[in-house]
């Protein structure tokens, strides 16, 4: 990485802050309350040394694999209270034990299964508690990965007396390609989803809406995201 790329890197996260703090402000919002989690899984090492020493606190990686050869190249991971490391990819039973020890937290958790893999493998681990999100599939698209939006109450319930599990919020993907509208709808109905809740204990475990990517951001804050996962916009033109 050179002098050139380092620049454009610090100007686009500069940019992205920015934008974050304009969506903010339309909908009246402080844009302390917006994590951003720089997703990495189209970068080295190299580029996520460089993405700590420009503040970012939060970084994201959706394959296991990949952070098990990467994180061990940056020196800036090695302190775990100083940077947060996020699981955002799907997520199977047979790589929870791996998952856990490398990451923070866990965005993905889309089954009573994988619930229950990672509580015993918390255990097993003596870890006393995994902060997770639930992934919803909210637009009901076939080919996405996340629990129906039918079945979280249900799940819910169960998953709630699992106890290593912290859960944190709801996360959701809205589809790619189909524009605005859509995926407003999707974000709108993943805050809703916890609406039914208000008022019960589990709501303030629910506190978390992890939602919007380098397409589609600003939407998901003006509809109550808390943690945005935001790759291309922060490599554009490197
Ligand atoms: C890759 C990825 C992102 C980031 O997507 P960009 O469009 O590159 O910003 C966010 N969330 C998940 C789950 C991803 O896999």
């Amino acid at each position: 990485m050179d002098a050139a790329q380092r620049e454009i890197l610090a100007a686009n996260l500069r940019r992205v802050r920015e934008r974050i703090a304009a969506a903010c402000a339309r909908v009246k919002r402080d844009p302390r309350e917006v994590t951003l989690i720089a997703v990495t899984k189209s970068v080295g090492p190299e580029v996520m040394q460089a993405l700590i020493e420009l503040g970012v606190t939060d970084i994201g990686e959706n394959k296991l694999q990949a952070a098990q050869e990467k994180f061990p190249q940056v020196p800036g991971l090695r302190d775990r209270a100083k940077v947060k490391r996020h699981f955002i990819g799907h997520l199977q039973t047979n790589k929870v034990k791996g998952v856990l020890e490398l990451f923070d937290v866990i965005h993905s958790v889309d089954s009573l299964k994988l619930a229950e893999e990672i509580d015993k493998r918390a255990r097993q681990l003596e870890r006393p508690a995994v902060a997770a999100f639930i992934e919803v599939n909210v637009s009901g698209e076939e080919s996405k990965q996340g629990l129906p939006a039918g079945e979280f109450r249900d799940f819910f319930m169960q998953a709630l007396r699992l106890p290593r599990l912290e859960w944190q919020g709801l996360m959701t993907m809205a589809p790619l390609a189909e524009g605005d509208e859509v995926a407003r709808f999707c974000f709108r109905g993943l805050r809703q989803l916890s609406s039914p809740f208000a008022g019960e204990e589990a709501l303030l475990r629910l506190a978390y809406l992890s939602m919007g990517m380098s397409n589609d951001f600003e939407l998901a804050i003006e509809e109550g995201a808390t943690h945005v996962r935001i790759g291309t916009a922060l490599f554009e033109g490197m």
